[in-house]
């Protein structure tokens, strides 16, 4: 499949060429004639498919470009994908010639008033600050004519959904809508069924590929010996480009700080640090300056960035899908990327949910030579792959399938 074929415009394969893509993605292929024919359309896909390009190119094909209120709206929850959006728009725009803006909150208002007053037709924005600069009138939304909804299970996740709903009430009520998930659970289906109209869902594979492309592994730990391990792992094998993941935005700062002092240089990026803070740790990382990058969930979830070797999840994720967003942050782009998950004993029962979600067993390693003390338990080699859902009854970590405090090495 190419580019030519799914009909846009010059201009806009003259953008795809000069971002350097050659064949579209699945996601691509799919959504970019649905939308150019004006169909509302659901995107089950997740960050790293390709799938800001698959609403950027055709929605920029679709709207006018007189920079008056903005035509097109793309609502999304944190600011980091706001600006990634922003950035893919205005690669696009540059051959369309039409206006875009970010706006999101936790920096001043001064210079997206100033942005907006200059007229804009694709906004890019996260719901709050939206809200905040439409009741303060500085942006009008009645001229929009397409509306995305990006990340909605996040926004739902985060609280946003109110802010959303207020969102839409301000919006022509003849619009296109598209609205991308990464999951589908039962309340995205509900704001699906609520808010789009007659849409046609297209998906790439949601949990398949991540699964198939990288290399996962479990390393057993007591929880006290998390650290030492995740030097140990990060020198010996000499890993560049890590992303670590924690479960608190504390233990980020934490962890981000014992690197550190262990002379590997590393940065956190979480929802407590400012704007500048969160945009200063990635431009150190994405520039090679610091080697690893540790994050929380909500903040690393979307976040563009190339060549990511490994993936640590120093403490388990809380669900399947958030372990499959963050290991689908390495082998981006048919490149090779492993994954590593530090298990302590209390999180096996989340493991289990996780193999049973991607349908296979991960695999158990021990680092060579590291001491490990007595209060970790390996997984037995010989559990199921894929189980039955747990029963809400069963407890602990003593089921079938665990044996507790053995050495492997
Ligand atoms: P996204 O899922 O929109 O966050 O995109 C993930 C990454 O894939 C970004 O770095 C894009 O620049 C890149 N990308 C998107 N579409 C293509 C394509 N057709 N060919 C190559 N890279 C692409």
């Amino acid at each position: 499949m190419s580019f030519d074929n799914l009909g846009l415009e010059p201009r806009l394969l003259q953008a795809v060429v000069a971002m350097g893509y050659t064949r579209p993605t699945p996601i691509q292929t799919e959504a970019i004639p649905l939308v150019l024919a004006g169909r509302d359309v659901v995107g089950c896909a997740q960050t790293g498919t390709g799938k800001t390009a698959a609403f950027v190119l055709p929605m920029l094909q679709r709207i006018r470009t007189e920079g008056r209120a903005p035509s097109a709206l793309v609502v999304t929850p944190t600011r980091e994908l706001a600006v990634q959006i922003e950035e893919v728009a205005r690669d696009v725009a540059k051959h369309t010639g039409h206006r875009v803006t970010v706006v999101y909150g936790g920096v001043g208002y001064e210079p997206q008033i100033k942005a907006l007053r200059k007229g804009v037709d694709l906004l890019v924005a996260t719901p709050g600050r939206l809200l905040d600069l439409h009741k303060r009138g500085d942006v009008h939304l009645n001229r929009v004519e397409v509306l995305v909804l990006d990340e909605a299970d996040r926004m739902l996740d985060m609280g946003f959904w109110p802010d959303v709903r207020r969102i839409l009430n301000l919006l022509p009520p003849e619009r296109q809508n598209l609205l991308f998930s990464a999951t589908m659970s039962t309340d995205v289906l509900r704001v699906i069924s609520s808010t789009l109209h007659d849409p046609v869902q297209v998906s790439v594979t949601p949990s398949a590929t991540p699964v198939e492309a990288i290399q996962q592994s479990v390393y057993p730990v007591g929880g006290q010996q998390k650290a030492d391990l995740l030097i140990k792992l990060i020198a010996e094998h000499k890993l560049d480009r890590v992303l670590v993941f924690t479960r608190t935005k504390h233990r980020a700062d934490r962890v981000a700080k014992v690197l550190g002092r262990h002379g590997i240089n590393a940065a956190a990026i979480h929802g407590n640090r400012s704007q500048s803070q969160r945009q200063g740790a990635l431009d150190s990382f994405k520039q090679g300056r610091c080697r690893v990058l540790v994050a929380t969930d909500i903040v690393a979830r979307g976040i563009d960035i190339d060549d990511i070797s490994h993936v640590v999840n120093y403490d388990i994720p809380n669900t399947p899908e958030d372990y499959v967003h963050r290991i689908g942050r390495t082998a981006r782009a048919g490149k090779s990327g492993s994954a590593f998950t530090l298990l302590a004993p209390e999180e096996h029962e989340t493991l289990r949910d996780i193999e049973t979600k991607i349908g296979s067993v991960l695999e158990s390693r021990d680092h060579d030579g590291f001491d490990y003390s007595h209060d970790r338990i390996v997984p037995n080699p010989e559990r199921e792959a894929v189980r039955k859902p747990r029963s809400v009854f069963s407890s602990g970590i003593k089921g079938r399938g665990y044996r507790r405090g053995t050495r492997r090495r």
